[in-house]
């Protein structure tokens, strides 16, 4: 098929053309002596994008998934019981991954579509006098139904009750993206991969670790992802084992273009492209699956097609007939549900394009929707928001 396979997943994201660049060098001497001048400050920035000045940022050789296990392996014991909710894949995944690592979880189960309870949590926390919880996990962006939720609300009620859990967050999906705020919602270990946010291929685990969390060493086995090695490369420059040298001249350039545009800019820009997406999704008379506008994720919609049409076919007509990718449901809402991904390196006539190829593609898979509009929506809204910043520029 002519012209490229444009790609609206959640991940992996497009890589903007100067991370391309940047990774399209000869293999380096990982050893060198003047390595650590290209690792520490890479290091000191990653710890800018997560907003964190206390703690440290650990990129690990792996994926997001690594990153989980690096997080509660590292500070957790066997035995250990950690309080969760179960709303999505991802926080159901994290959930079986606790269970097999062997500690003990308190899971709530939430409807799809929401995220997780911060009332619940505050009770169960409060109850939780012999403070034999040890720590809470937070999915902050549900990837798979497009939910995000309130971390800084987790924190609150974890000092209302004067708990001393750590507090994990899945920022997969989020973090270089969504407005993330380490320091501030006192987050302990804060999760992140290559390829969503830091628009880089897959294979860097990106961890944040407070330094609370840095010296509450548990007794779970952990060998290649284990902190206190990783934690050297800090002051060294140098790894336990040999990084992925190209993808770490890909995250300088990526750090590098997140810093240069300015976090809250990158936030910003997420909600205008989110929220012109959700215009589209209201203009085609469909719904989200997330349950109400404090759900709404500004990095992926999931968007739930009219009854008798199969999502999961409907993705599929999409990329064989017009060359474009959406991201299928999974799970409990697979065949319900299509995601379009819109995090990274996306501006305003990306969005649109990915607006009126789904629409094409909907109405040549037979779903009744009025030809643009959907995109028109999205256009208003996106010529708003330009008279807004003309507005506020003056
Ligand atoms: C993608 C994703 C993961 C899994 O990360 P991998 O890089 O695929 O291992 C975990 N959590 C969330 C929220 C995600 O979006």
């Amino acid at each position: 098929m002519p012209g490229r396979n444009a790609l609206f997943i959640p991940g992996p994201t497009n890589v903007p053309e100067r991370v391309r660049q940047a990774l399209n060098i000869p293999m380096e001497d990982q050893r060198a002596p003047d390595f650590p001048d290209f690792v520490r400050p890479l290091l000191a920035d990653l710890k800018r994008v997560f907003r964190t000045e206390s703690g440290e940022v650990l990129v690990f050789p792996g994926s997001g998934t690594a990153g989980w296990e690096a997080a509660l392996t590292n500070t957790l014991s066997p035995g250990d019981r950690v309080l969760a909710a179960r709303f999505g894949v991802f926080s159901d995944l994290w959930v079986q991954m606790c269970e097999r690592l062997g500690f003990q979880v308190e899971a709530v189960d939430r409807p799809w579509g929401t995220g997780v309870p911060v009332e619940l949590f505050a009770e169960r926390l409060a109850a939780d006098k012999g403070h034999s919880i040890k720590a809470v996990l937070v999915t902050h962006n549900e990837t798979a139904t497009g939910v995000t939720s309130d971390v800084a609300a987790v924190r609150r009620a974890l000092d209302a009750a004067g708990h001393p859990a750590l507090l994990m967050v899945d920022g997969v999906s989020s973090i270089g993206s969504l407005e993330f705020r380490m320091d501030d919602w006192g987050v302990d270990l804060a999760v992140a991969g290559s390829q969503k946010g830091f628009m880089l291929p897959t294979g860097l685990a990106i961890v944040g670790v407070s330094r609370r969390a840095l010296e509450q060493i548990g007794t779970s086995r952990r060998c290649y992802l284990d902190f206190a090695a990783m934690a050297r490369s800090v002051t060294t420059g140098h790894f336990p084992y040999t990084p992925a040298t190209t993808l770490l001249r890909g995250l300088r350039a990526a750090v590098d273009l997140l810093l240069e545009e300015g976090l809250d800019e990158v936030a910003n820009r997420h909600y205008r492209l989110g929220e012109a997406v959700r215009r589209a999704v209201a203009g085609w008379g469909f719904r989200l699956c997330a349950q109400a506008p404090k759900w709404h994720s500004d990095t992926v919609s999931a968007v739930v097609l009219p009854e008798g049409f199969d999502s999961t076919a409907f993705a599929r007509h999409a990329y064989e007939n017009f060359n474009l990718s959406f991201g299928l449901g999974l799970a409990k809402v697979a065949g319900r549900v299509f995601r379009i991904g819109h995090l990274g390196d996306l501006n305003e006539w990306m969005v649109l394009s990915a607006l009126a190829g789904a629409e094409l593609a909907l109405a040549d898979f037979g779903v009744p929707v009025e030809l643009g509009s959907g995109v028109a929506a999205a256009q208003r809204w996106l010529l708003e928001q330009r008279a807004a910043l003309a507005a506020a520029a003056e």
